[in-house]
């Protein structure tokens, strides 16, 4: 198999990346070095869709090949990037207190659920408890991606900035929301969504956990947090925005009563998709030109798994799974 050129190196670039290290076959990388959702995100791995109480799409077989994909590679570097946190859901009323119980009857949550509890601090109001998600956590993906290129660098594989034409290589572009700017892919029906996220400092709050209610506290570390996130289908800018900045601030003062400081505030586009799939496969006509994109809200659970469905495609010519695959998407490319 000849060399793989790899175009974008946020959590789709960086995990084919890695896939193409694990399955021996040798690549190359163009990227641009910008921040980008993948440096913003939050990096949560929930299989819960807390909106309507559902599993998140393909959660059974995308969580445990994240599981397996992010400790191997904790253990090539050496390094921890997931940190292993649950995610407390607030309840908001008793009737959600009473559907959520009705989950932890429900066997097909069993894994993913621990029973709810009181959260045990003055600055949360939380009168109902809250649920309790069991899950891998969240990934560093500031540290995923710094250190993924640090050692892919020391193992000789090149890092440039500009993609030469070259129609001897296959070229794979993971180039999240900036596909709008690739003639080849364009085509396909990306509509990104904006989020704000902010860092604050509080000695005051002190939670271990992800606490989530309409947003999310994260903690970071050294009284530091990231709450978020916005979602905004009108900005396509990758600047934050002071009404994302505001929307959070209220959010958080809606169940939150402490003292804080903003130090950050960072924004991203989210690559999501039409139809919430990803986008893998081949262009209908430049062979050799592949993607791999469309990885919405939920990069870092689905990115292990299709990095590794696309990089089987590519090498052995195995099938795409039609409902990830862009052919999907032929009428529009016919349009
Ligand atoms: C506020 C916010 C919070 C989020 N929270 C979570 C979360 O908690 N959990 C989760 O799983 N997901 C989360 N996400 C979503 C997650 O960030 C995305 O699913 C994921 O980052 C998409 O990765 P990507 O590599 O496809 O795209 P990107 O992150 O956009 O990366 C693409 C990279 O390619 C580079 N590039 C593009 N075109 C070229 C080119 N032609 N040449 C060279 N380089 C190029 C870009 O500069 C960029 O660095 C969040 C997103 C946002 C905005």
């Amino acid at each position: 198999m000849e060399k793989l050129r790899i175009v974008g190196f946020g959590i789709a670039g960086a995990t084919f990346a890695w896939t193409c290290y694990l399955n021996k076959v040798d690549f190359e990388i163009i990227d641009n070095e910008e921040e980008s959702s993948s440096h913003v995100a939050a990096g949560l791995i929930n299989p819960v869709v807390f909106k309507r109480l559902t599993k998140s799409w393909k959660v059974d077989q995308l969580m445990p090949f994240a599981s397996d994909f992010y400790n191997q590679i904790e253990k090539i570097l050496l390094r921890k990037i997931l940190s292993h946190k649950s995610i407390l859901r607030v309840f908001a009323s008793i009737e959600e207190e009473n559907n959520w119980s009705a989950l932890e009857g429900d066997g097909r949550f069993s894994e993913f659920l621990n029973p709810p509890k009181k959260i045990q601090n003055e600055y949360v109001h939380a009168p109902y408890g809250a649920g309790v998600v069991k899950t891998l956590g969240h990934l560093n993906t500031r540290d995923f991606l710094t250190l993924s290129k640090a050692f892919f660098l020391h193992k000789g594989y090149t890092f440039s900035s500009e993609l030469k034409a070259d129609r001897n290589y296959k070229t794979v572009y993971c180039e999240g929301a900036d596909v709008l700017n690739n003639p080849l892919f364009n085509y396909l029906p990306m509509r990104p969504t904006h989020g704000d996220v902010l860092i604050i400092h509080s000695k005051d709050l002190q939670i271990e956990d992800i606490v989530n209610k309409n947003m999310f506290i994260l903690p970071l570390g050294n009284d530091c947090y990231k709450i978020g996130a916005t979602y905004n289908w009108e900005l396509k800018t990758k600047n934050p925005s002071e009404e994302g900045k505001q929307e959070l601030l209220e959010k958080l003062a809606a169940f939150t009563s402490f003292k804080f400081e903003v130090i950050n505030h960072e924004a991203g586009l989210r690559p999501t998709v039409s139809d919430r799939r990803p986008l893998l496969g081949e262009h209908p006509e430049q062979k050799g030109s592949y993607i791999f994109n469309g990885l919405g809200t939920k990069g870092v659970l689905i990115a292990p798994f299709y990095a590794n469905h696309l990089l089987e495609h590519i090498v052995h010519e195995s099938p795409l799974d039609e409902e990830v695959s862009i052919s999907r998407h032929l009428k529009h490319y016919n349009a």
